[in-house]
């Protein structure tokens, strides 16, 4: 087998490989990734996020998610996703959503593929408001420095929500999201994959 981002072949049937299934990055692709326990507070709502945001991370989710490399869907969670089912046992995953014209050009739910991994329930509840129709509003309205989402209609949330994006850099979104749940929604998480901790 190659690794996914370097081409690099790699040995196989590792202790690494039984015990964790095999990694689709080799170990020196994978070493530049830093992994962290990185846990925040975004509007009194509790998020967590396993990697920093450096440049080996950004430039593979580029790869996958703006150049359509689709077979780096399980690169991302490969290493927590144990971890993840059992932290978040008992949540839906409610993906934070692209613009229309984003998801239109990629051709992909690049969300939905990287969770898809998890075999939890998901639901992509949210739709995002243009960012063209978001230069028509107020000044007011643009200063609150949240995106504009709104919930899909007739979307029924469950009690207990992870939400979930790939990456935080300033939050905008997710704060966006955080206003437009409903009350019915009882316990609400966050999880991203990567954090950019200049921002924390
Ligand atoms: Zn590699």
């Amino acid at each position: 087998m190659r690794c996914l981002m370097c081409g690099s072949l790699m040995d196989q049937g590792t202790f690494r490989d039984i015990f964790d299934g095999s990694d689709p990055l080799c170990q020196t692709c994978r070493q530049e990734w830093q992994r962290r326990k990185i846990r925040f507070c975004l509007d009194g709502v509790r998020a967590e996020s396993s990697y920093v945001y450096n440049s080996a991370f950004s430039r593979c989710l580029i790869q996958y998610k703006e150049l359509g490399d689709e077979a780096l869907k399980d690169v991302f969670l490969h290493e927590v996703r144990s971890y993840l089912k059992w932290r978040y046992h008992g949540y839906t995953l409610c993906l934070l959503p692209s613009s229309a014209e984003k998801q239109e050009q990629r051709g992909f739910s690049h969300l939905a593929e990287m969770f898809a991994c998890l075999k939890m329930p998901v639901i992509e509840p949210f739709v995002k408001i243009s960012s063209r129709n978001q230069k028509k509003l107020g000044r007011e309205e643009r200063l609150q420095m949240k995106e504009l989402i709104r919930l899909k209609e007739g979307i029924v949330l469950p009690q207990k929500v992870l939400l979930c994006d790939d990456t935080v850099t300033t939050g905008a979104t997710l704060l966006g999201a955080l206003s437009v749940l409903p009350q019915n929604v009882r316990k609400v998480r966050i999880y991203t994959v990567s954090a950019n901790i200049r921002w924390l």
